[in-house]
């Protein structure tokens, strides 16, 4: 086949692919790639996004891969590094009723300003954490190592054993004990709890807790805005 040849050829096969196209073969070929590139920035824009994070993985030593990490200084060593045994519920938002403030943040971190607004002033000196802080977007943000001690239960109880910071692991919600939480939030927790019974199995249904629940009468939270039969239905 000579140079013209080839070139004839070629010439002849686009012709054909236009009048291929003009016959209209291959538009459900075309609109089936556009239909794709549309489903797939659906999907990536919205809530289905959180399909990804079922795959949540907890690493040994205690860190979640998709969440953000914001390392405090607020925690120190368990007494016993196998024994994570509890999962406790808590709420908090600075200030109350206020959500997406930088305050918590800055709780955790161990710098807020406590003239910022007049309730903070209760907060002079305090030195708290959680492990992780579930933003009302679903957003989950991690303070402390699961391997290590936060410091979030306070005086606490649970079957006859004092101090549950030892043992277990607390989790905040952005929010208050009577405003509801975001779904975003339940599917965040959810898929954060599942990553967290597959990492540490002694945290069974029955040893998931709000704070409620350890220390009776000193704190109410997660409170009644949070639906337990909904956050266990999916677990
Ligand atoms: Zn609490």
């Amino acid at each position: 086949m000579t140079y013209n040849d080839q070139i004839l050829v070629v010439k002849s096969s686009l012709s054909w692919g236009k009048i291929k196209n003009k016959r209209g073969a291959g538009q459900p070929v075309a609109a089936f790639y556009c239909f794709a590139v549309i489903l797939l920035g659906n999907l990536l824009a919205s809530d289905y996004v959180f399909v990804y994070r079922l795959i949540m993985k907890i690493n040994s030593f205690g860190v979640v891969d998709t969440a953000i990490q914001r390392p405090c200084t607020h925690f120190d060593e368990r007494p016993n590094d196998d024994d994570i045994s509890l999962l406790v519920i808590h709420n908090i938002s600075l200030p109350a009723g206020q959500f997406a403030t930088p305050f918590v943040d800055d709780l955790f971190m161990g710098r807020i300003d406590c003239q910022a607004h007049p309730s903070f002033a209760d907060l002079a000196g305090l030195r708290v954490s959680a492990h992780c802080f579930i933003k009302r977007s679903g957003e989950i943000v991690q303070y402390v190592p699961f391997s290590k001690r936060a410091w979030h239960a306070g005086r606490s109880e649970f079957l006859g054993r004092n101090q549950c910071n030892d043992f277990s692991i607390g989790i905040e919600l952005e929010g208050t004990d009577t405003t509801a939480y975001t779904q975003n939030q339940y599917n965040a927790l959810q898929s954060l709890t599942k990553a967290l019974i597959n990492k540490y199995p002694a945290i069974t249904r029955s040893r998931i807790v709000g704070h409620c629940h350890i220390a009776p009468g000193r704190k109410t939270d997660p409170g009644d805005s949070f639906d337990w039969n909904h956050y266990f239905a999916a677990l």
